[in-house]
C-alpha cells in the first residue's frame, strides 16, 4: 500500500543543500572565548546534505504514513476519534483568539473571556450542573479536579474519613489512577449479567467510608445504566459523591444529562465528544462541571461576569487552588466553542442518535460472525469478543493487524479488561452507511480467513511500511535515531 521510503541519510550527498543564507555582514566569534568549552561542538554534525526537493518529498511521504481521522475510518473505542470541522481551525486561527497572550490584562482580551464564559455556561446547560471550570487539560486531570474538590466538600463537612472511591470493573484505567493520585483508596464494584453495575454488590460497598462512587454512562461496554437513579440514591443515601465520566458523551447529547440523574460532578473531553483534535497525544480539554454544593472548590481564579465585564476573581478561600497554569488550554476550547454553536441544541442531539444508530448499525451487522457479550441495544459504541476465532488460533491483537492491510485503523483491542479477547468499537456519527458496510465486509472477510488461511491474519499487517513489531522490545529499547548500520530493529524507521 505505502511505497518504501529512502532514508533521508542514504540520499545525502556531500555539498549538497537546500537552503542559501545571506553573507553573513557581522563579526564572527570565537565561540571558546563565550561558551563553556565542554558546550562547543568539536565536530561538524552529520546531517543530512540534501535538496529542497529531496526534503519536500521526505517530509510529505512520512506525513502520509500516519493514520488519522482525515485519511481513513478510526473506530477506535472509548477514544471518540471523531471528525474534526475544519472551520474549527478557521476560528482557533483568528488572530484576536491565536495572537493573545495570558498574562495581558483583562481589559485586552475580553473577547476571548466572554467566549470561555460562554462556553462554560454551555457545558453547564448540557451535563445539567450549576458551575463549569474549563482549566483542566484533560480527562484524566478533569477526573483528579472533581474528586480532589470532593475531598475538599468531606474535609469541609467533617467526614476526614471518608476514603474510599468506588469504580466499576468496567471503567477507563484513568479512574482509579485519578483516585489514587487524588489520595483515595479504589474499591471494584462488579459488573453483572446484564453487562451493568452490580447494584446488589454495590449496596455492599457503599458505606461510611465511601467518598464517591466513579461511573461512566453509557459504560465501557457501550451499555446505558439502567439503575442509574438507584444508584444514586444509594451513594447519596451513604453519604458519598456521584462523579460522571463524561468524556465520550456521544450517545447522549440532548438526550439526557448527568445533572439530572443525580450527579455532583462530571467532566467532559472537548477533545473527544466536542471534535477537538487528539491523535498523537495534542492538547486536550478536560472542562468539571458541579452542582452548587461544589462549587466553592472549583480551581481559582474563577471567571465572573459583571454587566459587560468579564473579570478573573481570585478570592476563591475554598477553592482547591490551580491545577493547571493559565486558563486551560484555550486553542481547544475555541474549536469546542465553534463546534456547539454550529451544531445548536437539536445539532448535538442529532449527534448522538446519528452515533448511536451507526453503532447498532455495525454491531448487528457483525453479529453472526462474532462473539457478542452482551447481546442489547447498544449506545455509541460496542463490544465484540473474538473467542471463536481464538479457538482458531487467531487471536483478537491478530485480527486488528489484518485490518490494517485494509486501510483501517483497528478498533480498541483488549479494553474493558472484563471482556475476554474483545474489540471495542466506536464508528462515530459522521461516518456513512457505505464506510460501515465497507468496515463490515473487511472484518468478516478476516473471520473467514481465521478458518481457511489462519497464518494470513497471524502474520498481518503485510502491506504497511513497518510489519509487526516485537511491542516489548518497542517500548522498553525504542531505537529513536538513524543509525548507519543496518539496524535488526523493527523500530528503526
Ligand atoms: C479518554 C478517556 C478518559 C481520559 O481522558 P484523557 O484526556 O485521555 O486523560 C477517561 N475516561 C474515559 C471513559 C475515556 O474514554
Amino acid at each position: 500500500m505505502q511505497q518504501e521510503m529512502a532514508l533521508i541519510f542514504e540520499l545525502s550527498r556531500d555539498g549538497r543543500t537546500g537552503y542559501s543564507l545571506p553573507e553573513q555582514d557581522v563579526p564572527e566569534v570565537n565561540l571558546d572565548e563565550i561558551l563553556p568549552s565542554d558546550c562547543v561542538r568539536k565536530n561538524e554534525p552529520e546531517l543530512p546534505e540534501v535538496s529542497e526537493l529531496q526534503i519536500m518529498r521526505h517530509y510529505t511521504a512520512l506525513s502520509v504514513r500516519n493514520h488519522g481521522v482525515d485519511s481513513g475510518f478510526y473506530p477506535l473505542g472509548s477514544c471518540t476519534m471523531k471528525y474534526n470541522p475544519k472551520m474549527n481551525e478557521d476560528t482557533a486561527r483568528l488572530a484576536g483568539f491565536a495572537h493573545i497572550h495570558p498574562y495581558q490584562p483583562e481589559e485586552q482580551v475580553q473577547g476571548a473571556m466572554e467566549l470561555m464564559y460562554n462556553l462554560q455556561s454551555h457545558l453547564s446547560e448540557i451535563t445539567g450542573m450549576d458551575e463549569v471550570t474549563l482549566q483542566p487539560a484533560a480527562g484524566a486531570q478533569g477526573e483528579w479536579t472533581g474528586l480532589m474538590m470532593i475531598r475538599a466538600f468531606h474535609e469541609a463537612n467533617n467526614q476526614p474519613q471518608r476514603n474510599k472511591v468506588i469504580v466499576p470493573d468496567s471503567a477507563h484505567g484513568t479512574n482509579p489512577a485519578s483516585a489514587a493520585v487524588a489520595g483515595f483508596e479504589s474499591i471494584t464494584v462488579k459488573t453483572d449479567k446484564r453487562g451493568l453495575v452490580d447494584l446488589a454488590h454495590l449496596k455492599e460497598v457503599a458505606g461510611e467510608d465511601t467518598a464517591a462512587l466513579m461511573l461512566t454512562n453509557p459504560n465501557t461496554l457501550g451499555l446505558f445504566e439502567e439503575d442509574i437513579v438507584e444508584m444514586a440514591e444509594v451513594i447519596h443515601e451513604a453519604g458519598g459523591k456521584l462523579y460522571y465520566d463524561g468524556a465520550n458523551s456521544n450517545a447522549i447529547l440532548g438526550i439526557t444529562r448527568p445533572g439530572d440523574m443525580g450527579f455532583d460532578v462530571v467532566h467532559l473531553n472537548l477533545h473527544k465528544t466536542f471534535t477537538g483534535p487528539h491523535g498523537g497525544g495534542g492538547p486536550g480539554s478536560g472542562p468539571v462541571g458541579v452542582k452548587k454544593e461544589l462549587a466553592p472548590y472549583l480551581p481559582k481564579p474563577v471567571l465572573q461576569k459583571a454587566g459587560n465585564q468579564f473579570t478573573w476573581n481570585y478570592d476563591c478561600p475554598a477553592s482547591i487552588g490551580r491545577v493547571k497554569p493559565y486558563y486551560g488550554n484555550f486553542g481547544i476550547n475555541v474549536r469546542a466553542y465553534t463546534y456547539i454553536r454550529t451544531m445548536g441544541a437539536e445539532g448535538l442531539r442529532k449527534v448522538s442518535e446519528y452515533a448511536v444508530i451507526n453503532a447498532n448499525y455495525l454491531m448487528r451487522r457483525l453479529e453472526p460472525y462474532f462473539e457478542l457479550p452482551y447481546n442489547k441495544h447498544c449506545m455509541h459504541e460496542f463490544v465484540i469478543s473474538g473467542k471463536r476465532q481464538k479457538k482458531l488460533g487467531v487471536r483478537t491483537l491478530d485480527m486488528a493487524k489484518r485490518l490494517l492491510d485494509f486501510g483501517y485503523h483497528p478498533p480498541t483491542i483488549y479494553f474493558p479488561i472484563n471482556v475476554e479477547e474483545c474489540m471495542m468499537i466506536e464508528p462515530t456519527e459522521t461516518e456513512s452507511k457505505e464506510t460501515l458496510d465497507e468496515f463490515a465486509d473487511s472484518l468478516i472477510q478476516i473471520s473467514k480467513e481465521a478458518e481457511s488461511e489462519p497464518e494470513k491474519v497471524q502474520e498481518a499487517p503485510h502491506t504497511t511500511v513497518v510489519k509487526r513489531l516485537d511491542e516489548t522490545l518497542a517500548a522498553r529499547k525504542p531505537v529513536l535515531k538513524y543509525e548507519r548500520a543496518a539496524s535488526t530493529s523493527p523500530v528503526n524507521v
